[in-house]
Order: structure tokens, then C-alpha cells, then sequence
């Protein structure tokens, strides 16, 4: 999904340079522009059945990359597709297999809408258009470059390394449960690195601000609640009123507030996120990195929408419907509650504590979906070595903060399976390009050969020792 780090983006800016390097040309860049250039060129959201086109035309690269046919596996997954390849490893480091995941599908564009052509790759101003540039073809280019550029090298690592690639990360993730429960022995590995989250912060005049590591996902959870009266005509009004008690209710919710929560995760976010941070946002960071319990940390990070999702478990009516004429009573009224569940709370337990909130037995609640729920990836310390020296190669000293996304990517999967997944885009952005899942989707060309340079920097690192 790769929408975190807009709202990462702190207000303060530590003031390093920008990469100068990052612009200049990679090895195999031009390969990796033909590859970007076709899949975006290649329309695959859903009901367009493009992926097993993508996935078909990734395998052909593999293929003349050298890789071996019984290690490129394309899995059709309903009227999508999964794609894994493994590069295969000598096995003297004794370490089991690392997992690279990033997704082939994008969320629709409609070409009347933008101002260029959604589904052509186009160079301009310093930025490359179209739809998917960001979420997550970039990244799905720069992992498989990597794989054609290392086997060209001869390269050979001392573990495997496993691309697996969804074909549905933006709407059902089918194919992402596939990949970890029916195809589990090609995808089995220690831990996932993730292309579609994380990466790096920049400040408007280009600065860096911080590197942010996807650690955790929120659990994603709807509820549909609804109260039903027999109705009646409008000029007999009664005092029950399927509106008015749903309103009563609606507003039981807006007043609740979850309790604080935090984690490992969350105070360690904090706490780096706190010298970024001026004034009382900063101050109240820090303190609640110290004690999560301090009641003025808690409102003051409640008071900033970019923070009140890492304090706790957050529930918001997003969607409304009742009646079914003006001049009657309505027979039925329904909203929809949208939750972000902090990791280990439960989604049974937050139903529970919304119908206490509520207190009203005749409203009907029914989850839209089942819920996938996930705790947090621990801090590895081998990811994060990793992680801080391909960074700090390309941003010499910035911070790197670990995060909890609000939900979510691939990686919740792979977790829901036991894989441990850290979503480590290399991609670096301004808060003002990000356009992931909307219009005029771009991508700075500075990040297309940085985040070529970051994978390749981390895939060797990971699999040489
Ligand atoms: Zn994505």
C-alpha cells in the first residue's frame, strides 16, 4: 500500500544533505526502465486480468536472466497471479531463506481523469508518471533488476533468496494467502523483506528527514451496525426511530476513546521520532516513549491525527445509509464502523467494548470481513545491520525509525504465517509527491536509482555471510 510516509513526514528536519549521487545512472538501470516501462504500461488492477501477463512477462526475464525453470514458479490464483522465484544459494552460511515480497497489481486509474496517460511511463520535470511508479511496481522492478543483475555478476549467495510477488495486494490478498499457506514450501523462509512499505522521509527543500522500517501492521477491521424499526408513515411520527437511536449510538462512539496502548515497537518509535519533533509534540514523544501511561503524553499525541493510531486502537464511522423515502419512517438504519486494532487487542475484544460503549441490545453488528490479526515482527538485529548500512550509504547518519503501519500490506500475511516481515522500500519522498492510489502517481527519478542501489546494497548483505 505504501501510504505511510506522508504522514511520517515530521515537522522538523534534521537538516542532512540530500544524496548528490543518487541521480547518476546504476548498472543495469536501463533494464530496470524497460521493466518499469512495461508494467506500467501493463494495466493491472482488478478485473482487467493483466497480472498473469505481468507475472508471464517477469518469468521471460528471469528466464533469459539465467535463472532455471524449475525455480521460476508463475501460480494462477483465481483471475490473478503469484510469482516466485528463488535464487539459489551454496548454503554455507547455514541461515534459512529470505523472502522479498512487493505486489504486481495496482489500484485503477482512469485515463480521462490525470493529466497524462496512466498507463504510459513518462519522464518529465525529474519524475517518472503513471499509475503504479510508487505502489509498488518501482519496487517490484528494483527486486527483480537486483536478481538479473546479481546472477549476471555471477554472484552466488550463501542463502536463498525468494521473490514472491502478490497479484492482489490492493483489494482481496488472495494471492499474498497463497503464497503462505498452498505454495508455503516455495515461499518458507526466515523473514520477509517487503518493498511495498517503508522508506525514507524528505523534507520539502529535499533534505532528509528520517528512514522509516515497517515493523508491525494494525489489525483492519469493519462493522456494520444497524438498527431496523417496523417504520410507518412520516405524519405519525413515534419515539423510536431507527435514525435517531443509530445517531445516539454513533455519537457514543465518537466520545469513546480507546485505551493507551504501546509496545516495543511503538516506544521505540517514539523515542526516535521525539528530537525530529518541536514543542509539545517532541516533548510528549519522548514522554511517552519513558511511560506510556503518562495521561498529558497521551492527549497530546492524541490531538495530532499522524499519531493518535500509534496510542492505541482507533474505531471512526466512515460510511452511513437509512430510509427509504422522505415522507417514512425508516424501516432501517446502518453505519459502518472502520477499526485499526493495536496488535495483541483482538477484534472480538473491540466488538465487545463497542457494544458496551453503545448499550443498546437492538443494534445488529456484523464484521464485513474476516479480520487477519498479526503481532508485532520483533527488531532483528540482522535486518536492522543490514537495513542501517545500505541507508546510511546513500543518507550518511540519519535516523532510522521502526514503525506500526495503520494497515495494510502483504507483510500481515506472511506474519499471520509465522514470517517475521519488515517492509524497507528504499524509496525516499517529499510528503508533496505522494500520490500512491491517487492521481498523477510519480516517482522522483533521484528514487528509481536509489532504490535500485538500496536493494542491491541489501540483498547482498543479507545472503554473503
Ligand atoms: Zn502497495
Amino acid at each position: 500500500m505504501l501510504k505511510s510516509l506522508s504522514t511520517l513526514a515530521l515537522a522538523a528536519s534534521l537538516g542532512f544533505a540530500s544524496a548528490a549521487s543518487a541521480d547518476e545512472k546504476v548498472p543495469f538501470s536501463d533494464k530496470a526502465m524497460e521493466i518499469l516501462r512495461t508494467a506500467v504500461g501493463m494495466r493491472t488492477a482488478e478485473g482487467h486480468g493483466n497480472v498473469p501477463k505481468l507475472a508471464a512477462y517477469l518469468a521471460e526475464e528471469f528466464r533469459k536472466g539465467g535463472f532455471p525453470e524449475e525455480d521460476i514458479h508463475v501460480l494462477p490464483v483465481g483471475d490473478t497471479a503469484a510469482l516466485v522465484v528463488r535464487y539459489r544459494g551454496d548454503g554455507s552460511s547455514g541461515k534459512r531463506p529470505v523472502s522479498l515480497s512487493a505486489h504486481m497489481d495496482v489500484v485503477d486509474a482512469l485515463p480521462e481523469d490525470w493529466e497524462r496517460d496512466p498507463f504510459t511511463l513518462i519522464e518529465e520535470d525529474g519524475y517518472l508518471f503513471g499509475r503504479g511508479v510508487l505502489d509498488n511496481k518501482m519496487g517490484m522492478t528494483s527486486l527483480t533488476t537486483t536478481f538479473l543483475r546479481l546472477k549476471a555478476e555471477g554472484y552466488v549467495p550463501k542463502r536463498d533468496l525468494i521473490i514472491a510477488f502478490s497479484g492482489d495486494e490492493e483489494t482481496g490478498m488472495v494471492s499474498t494467502q497463497a503464497l503462505v499457506n498452498e505454495y508455503i514450501e516455495l515461499t518458507d523462509s526466515e523473514f520477509v523483506l517487503n518493498a511495498d512499505a517503508g522508506g525514507g522521509a524528505l523534507a520539502p527543500d529535499g533534505s532528509v528527514i528520517s528512514y522509516n522500517m515497517q515493523a508491525a501492521e494494525k489489525t483492519y477491521i469493519s462493522f456494520e451496525m444497524t438498527v431496523t424499526n417496523p417504520g410507518g408513515h412520516s405524519s405519525r411520527p413515534r419515539d423510536d426511530n431507527a435514525i435517531y437511536e443509530l445517531a445516539q449510538a454513533l455519537t457514543k462512539i465518537q466520545a469513546y476513546k480507546f485505551p493507551a496502548r504501546s509496545s516495543e515497537l511503538t516506544r521505540a518509535f517514539f523515542k526516535a521520532s521525539a528530537p525530529m519533533a518541536s514543542g509539545d509534540l517532541g516533548k510528549a514523544m519522548a514522554k511517552f516513549a519513558e511511560d506510556p501511561t503518562d495521561k498529558w503524553a497521551i492527549a497530546e499525541l492524541r490531538s495530532h491525527p499522524e499519531y493518535v493510531g500509534t496510542t492505541g486502537t482507533t474505531c471512526v464511522a466512515t460510511m452511513l445509509k437509512a430510509g427509504h423515502a422522505e415522507n417514512a419512517l425508516p424501516q432501517s438504519a446502518s453505519a459502518v464502523v472502520n477499526c485499526r486494532i493495536f496488535p495483541g487487542v483482538g477484534a472480538e475484544a473491540t466488538l465487545n467494548t463497542l457494544k458496551d460503549v453503545v448499550g443498546n441490545d437492538a443494534i445488529t453488528w456484523r464484521p464485513m470481513k474476516d479480520p487477519v490479526e498479526t503481532a508485532a515482527s520483533p527488531l532483528r538485529d540482522d535486518v536492522w545491520e543490514v537495513l542501517e548500512r545500505a541507508v546510511h550509504a546513500r543518507y550518511p547518519g540519519v535516523t532510522i525509525v521502526p514503525y506500526m503501519e495503520s494497515g495494510g500490506t502483504d507483510g500481515m500475511h506472511f506474519r499471520s504465517a509465522g514470517i517475521e516481515s519488515y517492509g524497507i522500500s528504499g524509496i525516499f519522498l517529499k510528503g508533496s509527491d505522494m500520490f500512491a492510489h491517487g492521481l498523477n502517481e510519480r516517482l522522483p527519478l533521484a528514487s528509481f536509482y536509489g532504490d535500485l542501489e538500496h536493494w542491491y546494497m541489501i540483498l547482498k548483505d543479507i545472503s554473503d555471510d
